[in-house]
């Protein structure tokens, strides 16, 4: 009998003879500042842990309380019987916490932005969307049937031209960016979108899941950072980041919160997180304030490692944030960088076509709060002698 699932194989077969089959890295340790992979202990700088929460005794403990209390499931999802009380006191922290009426939290970021997008908005509706945001909300607008217009990335004024061009047409309008984007480490052009979409009375939806605990005050975000409090319709963020546990959530009016309760797909048809996710959650929202100094130790580490990386002759682009890229050209030579890296104890992963342009195929680097200053000289060093072997540096 023929498999009728031959053609994977085959594409799979494909991948391999071009050098883009990726194996999957394995983490026998806990994600931190080092962290053992494929039996080797090595710098990490390829985890979104920035303020190395993963592994805070406060989320820890907090986790640990809450399975001994409430077990390890919620049994069901939201709308059924799975709102627990820590589900509730979760979303009322991070509405305070993020100056909002109020919040909702999801299973993920990605169902977070999936999930709202396709919530509010109907095919009769528009979206203004910049080209390089992330595949959840491009998700979430092919989801909507919503007709979806692309802006070249961080062009106000292209944003501006489509919402000027859709003036006189019926339906509603969404602009929708990046807080921090994922790839570059650049931040969005907020204040400029949120005047274009004031003007033309368009939604304005932010994704912060890059700026969540890494800018803005106590690591508020971008709108925080740009104060730009009330002007921001939907602000969505991630708990799987910095907050260093795994969720999504969605910060706005009361009505738009009821709307999502009601209407959001992923909240109405999968179950919620275990307690102790959300007890976790809870926790670093605690440590976010009262421990402030983390977010400043990123920020001291970013402006070192950065100035180090191009101190060594790297091109590390238009970064502002902790991720920062070191721009090589070709896919193969970021994958070649990316090995040799970590043969040598360093972790950064390889990025090429389709997730970057081609020409600007990179290997990302995060650094975080935990890592050393010894560990960060360790990698600059790796990084210098890796660059030079490899020609990418003189
Ligand atoms: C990581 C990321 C997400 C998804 O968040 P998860 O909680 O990991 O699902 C959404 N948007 C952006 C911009 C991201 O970088």
């Amino acid at each position: 009998m023929s498999n009728p699932l031959s053609y994977l194989h085959d594409q799979i077969e494909q991948w391999r003879a071009e050098g883009t089959y990726q194996r999957l890295r394995i983490l026998e340790s806990a994600s931190a500042a080092e962290s053992r992979f494929d039996g080797k202990e090595v710098i990490n700088l390829a985890s979104n842990n920035y303020l190395g929460l993963t592994t805070h005794p406060k989320l820890r403990e907090a986790a640990i309380d809450a399975v001994k209390k409430y077990g390890v499931g919620s049994g069901a999802v939201r709308t059924i019987s799975g709102t627990m009380t820590l589900h509730m006191q979760l979303e009322e922290r991070i509405a305070q916490f993020k100056n909002v009426e109020a919040s909702v939290v999801f299973q993920s970021g990605f169902a977070a932005n999936a999930g709202t997008v396709a919530a509010i908005l109907t095919p009769e509706d528009h979206i203004i969307s910049d080209e390089l945001n992330h595949a959840s909300i491009i998700d979430g607008c092919r989801l909507s049937k919503a007709k979806i217009h692309v802006f070249p990335h961080k062009d106000v004024a292209a944003a501006e031209k489509i919402l000027a061009d859709l003036e006189t047409v019926s339906g509603r309008k969404l602009l929708i960016s990046d807080g921090v984007f994922s790839m570059d480490g650049d931040i969005g052009p907020l204040p400029g979108l949120v005047e274009a979409a004031e003007r033309h009375g368009a939604i304005m939806m932010v994704d912060d899941a890059h700026s969540s605990g890494v800018l803005g005050r106590n690591g508020r975000g971008t709108i925080d950072h740009f104060g730009l409090h009330g002007r921001v319709q939907v602000q969505v963020g991630t708990l799987s980041k910095a907050v260093g546990v795994l969720g999504g959530y969605v910060c706005g009016s009361r009505d738009l919160i009821e709307f999502l309760y009601h209407r959001a797909r992923p909240f109405l048809f999968s179950t919620s997180h275990p307690p102790a996710v959300a007890a976790a959650c809870l926790a670093a929202f605690d440590v976010l304030e009262q421990e402030p100094e983390r977010i400043e130790r990123l920020w001291d580490n970013t402006r070192y490692f950065k100035k180090g990386l191009t101190a060594a002759g790297f091109n590390t682009g238009i970064s502002e944030t902790p991720i920062t890229p070191v721009i090589v050209g070709e896919a193969k030579t970021a994958h070649e960088l990316s090995r040799e890296l970590f043969d040598q104890g360093v972790l950064a992963t390889g990025i090429g076509f389709p997730t970057v342009a081609k020409g600007k195929a990179r290997v990302r680097t995060i650094v975080s709060a935990t890592h050393t200053q010894a560990e960060l000289d360790r990698a600059l060093e790796v990084f210098e002698r890796v660059g030079k072997k490899l020609g990418i540096l003189r």
